[in-house]
């Protein structure tokens, strides 16, 4: 096929969507009607020999945007002038299957409902954010929005699963109303395959929600809640199902579970049991580091997980010797409550690094960087390395980057 061509069915079925062409196309034999760019239809038959893909490549799929004015959606906490689709409010259930990003199901119609269980898309990740009917209108500020409960019910009456968030807003959806939610999603069964509590995350420029920030006191009497839960889910299936965020643990000053408590880590891409997992991997990769005695190491994080580093950072000097210096940043960004490494921009990295003579290198958090290696502020990583006085390696964690040569060659 030539590039701009239209797929029009495949075997008789309409193509709506790469769900369709990805569902539809899986058959060996496929009659495929196509419009050419230049209107002309043509019909190929095509015999797949097995297991061969057929190299058709899509354009990137319109994105199913949201119908909802969360009180505490990030993006409206965003400031402007980034780059535009940083402000694409998706919502989308076919994205929620494929990368397991969180849909609230709030635009999902009937024929939608038909494809998930003709499809057996599960699992889906679903921000719940409260069961309780009226209370999710006013968190998802959207009076239409459907009875989630039955949403789930009817999916998973048809095989559906799901991993699920609450996204605490204090005194919207904690106390009794998360105490429903978690026991509606509990008498769901086998369908809820998780249930993440994440506390609501503000930036200096959030103007939706005019509510406080979860406080440490608040923090700890979540947390409290979704640990009286996370007994019950172990003594009664043998697993912890309700998780808190690695965010409620710092705000609550509380320690971070060991790495039993989060299975699979199945909600780690949503901050659940991220710094248990960089935990474990730092201690699995300590001893195959090569000794990098005398090299200075500057290991930029944010300020939400400064206070876990040193013990990191200590543990890294005995495996190799190496000086290791940490650098917590604010987020310029979008203010000081925003604390994740991950959300740190290029300009704080650059005020940070700038004339630093002290260090040989510095570690940044990889996951500030998109996959084009630009930071949030279009700022691009091959420019600011080129311009800093030390040499700069995004890291996952430490280990990556310590362990490889051209590091050793360097020290
Ligand atoms: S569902 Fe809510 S938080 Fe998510 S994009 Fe829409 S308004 Fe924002």
């Amino acid at each position: 096929m030539i590039p701009g061509t239209q797929i029009i069915s495949v075997n008789g079925r309409a193509i709506q969507d790469f769900l369709d062409w990805e569902f539809l196309s899986a058959d060996d034999e496929l009659i495929v009607e196509t419009r050419q760019p230049d209107g002309e239809d043509v019909i190929y038959e095509i015999e797949r020999p097995e297991g061969e893909a057929l190299g058709v490549a899509l354009e990137p799929p319109n994105v199913r945007r949201c119908a909802n004015r969360c009180e505490f959606c990030f993006i409206e906490g965003l400031p402007q002038g980034l780059r535009r689709n940083l402000y694409i409010r998706d919502d989308d259930y076919r994205l929620s299957f494929t990368y397991g990003n969180f849909a609230t199901l709030s635009n999902v119609k009937e024929k939608d409902i038909q494809r998930i269980l003709e499809y057996r898309l599960s699992p889906l990740y679903v921000s719940v954010h409260a069961t309780n009917w009226e209370a999710r209108k006013v968190l998802l500020n959207n009076p239409r929005v459907p009875d989630i409960v039955a949403q789930l019910t009817r999916l998973a009456q048809g095989g559906i699963q799901f991993h699920s968030q609450m996204v605490i807003v204090p005194g919207l959806n904690d106390g009794d109303v998360l105490e429903e939610s978690l026991t509606d999603l509990w008498n769901l069964g086998d369908a809820v395959l998780s249930a993440a509590v994440v506390p609501v995350g503000l930036t200096q420029f959030s103007h939706l929600y005019t509510g406080d920030p979860l406080s440490r006191d608040k923090a700890r009497a979540l947390l409290d809640h979704v640990e009286r839960w996370s007994d019950k889910a172990v003594a009664e299936r043998g697993e912890t199902w309700v998780f808190g965020s690695d965010e409620l643990y710092l705000l609550a000053g509380k320690e971070l579970p060991g790495p039993e408590h989060y299975g699979e880590f199945a909600q780690i891409e949503n901050g659940i049991g991220s710094i248990t997992s960089l935990r474990m991997r730092v201690a699995d990769g300590l001893e195959d580091l090569p000794r990098l005695d005398g090299l200075r190491v500057g290991v930029v994080t944010g300020t939400a997980t400064s206070g876990m580093m040193p013990d990191l950072l200590r543990s890294l000097t005995r495996a190799t010797g190496g000086e290791f210096k940490l650098i917590a940043l604010e987020n310029s960004l979008f203010g000081p409550t925003i604390t994740t490494a991950g959300l740190l921009v290029g300009a704080d990295i650059r005020r940070a690094l700038a004339g630093r003579n002290d260090i040989d290198i510095a570690l940044i958090p990889a996951e500030t960087l998109n996959d084009d290696r630009v930071f949030l502020d279009d700022v691009s990583f091959d420019e600011l390395r080129d311009e800093l006085p030390v040499p700069v390696y995004p890291s996952y964690d430490f280990i990556d980057v310590l362990s490889s040569e051209q590091l050793a060659v360097a020290a």
